[in-house]
């Protein structure tokens, strides 16, 4: 059985290891946007499909018997092409999807915004001192309304916008604790945090400090879910189901 695994996500890779100790044939995906990945166990191909059609042959000449999408909940395109490309190749799809963090104690009061647009003007009228942990890619939305702001700015890769002087940016990459997330917000002064609803364990630590600090949050919303198909949130119910097939 060969199962072809859309990554780029902490699920994809404890996936990955779980699915190659049951022997199974995986082969991981991903975009190829960071520049120093965390590889998975097994097999990995790096790089766009070209699109649906483009999916849909490569489902037919890897000759792949099942995909697994476990792409991040904000990578919205991918996850409609595999819907789509899988429909078309008559080839079963599972959605593996961490939950959001609309559950935590304390997002009541965060600030839910539709998208990084929004997001920007939101926060410049929160403050002049926030902490964007929104990811590289949506850095532009904020380049013009927080332009005068000390942002401290948290990315895994060098930016490709060019981001205002008084902007300081930060490279790393999580998981992080909740000690060091509580210092970062101390120590820049920050008066708002800004993020996306990722979801997930590993960048969550930075949303009880906030909230520990009274750090007022502004907050993304997921996109939409492709309509249809099957869902799961947890590894171990990925893993069944690929044994089910
Ligand atoms: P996206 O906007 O949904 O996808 C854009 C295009 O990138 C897709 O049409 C596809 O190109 C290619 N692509 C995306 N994921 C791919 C994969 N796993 N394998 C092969 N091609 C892929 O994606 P994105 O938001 O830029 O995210 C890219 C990757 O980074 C995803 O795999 C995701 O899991 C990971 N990631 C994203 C975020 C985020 O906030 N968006 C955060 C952490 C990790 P073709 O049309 O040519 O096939």
């Amino acid at each position: 059985m060969k199962v072809l695994l859309l990554g780029g996500t902490a699920e994809a890779r404890a996936l990955a290891a779980a699915l190659a100790g049951d022997g199974v044939r995986v082969v991981t995906s991903l975009a190829g946007r960071v520049a120093r990945p965390r590889l998975p166990v097994g097999e990995v191909r790096v790089g766009g499909f070209g699109g649906v059609d483009g999916l849909a042959r490569h489902l037919g000449e890897d000759r792949v018997d099942a995909v697994v999408d476990a792409t991040h909940p904000f990578a919205a395109q991918i996850s409609g092409h595999a819907a789509a490309a899988c429909a078309e190749a008559g080839v079963p799809l599972l959605r593996l999807a961490r939950p959001g963090w609309s559950g935590l104690a304390g997002s009541e009061a965060w600030h839910w915004v539709g998208g990084h647009d929004e997001a920007a003007l939101v926060t410049a009228r929160l403050g002049a001192r926030p902490f964007l942990t929104v990811g590289r890619q949506a850095l532009g939305a904020f380049v013009g309304p927080l332009a005068g702001c000390a942002a401290l700015v948290r990315v895994v890769d060098e930016p490709e916008v060019a981001v205002p002087e008084a902007w300081t940016v930060v490279l790393s990459r999580g998981p992080y604790r909740l000690d060091d997330e509580a210092a970062t917000l101390r120590a820049h002064r920050a008066d708002a945090l800004v993020t996306k609803d990722s979801g997930g364990d590993h960048t969550r630590p930075k949303l009880d400090a906030a909230r520990s600090l009274g750090v007022p949050v502004v907050v993304v919303r997921r996109p939409p879910e492709p309509p249809d198909g099957a869902t799961v949130s947890e590894v171990g119910d990925a893993v069944d189901w690929v044994a089910a097939r």
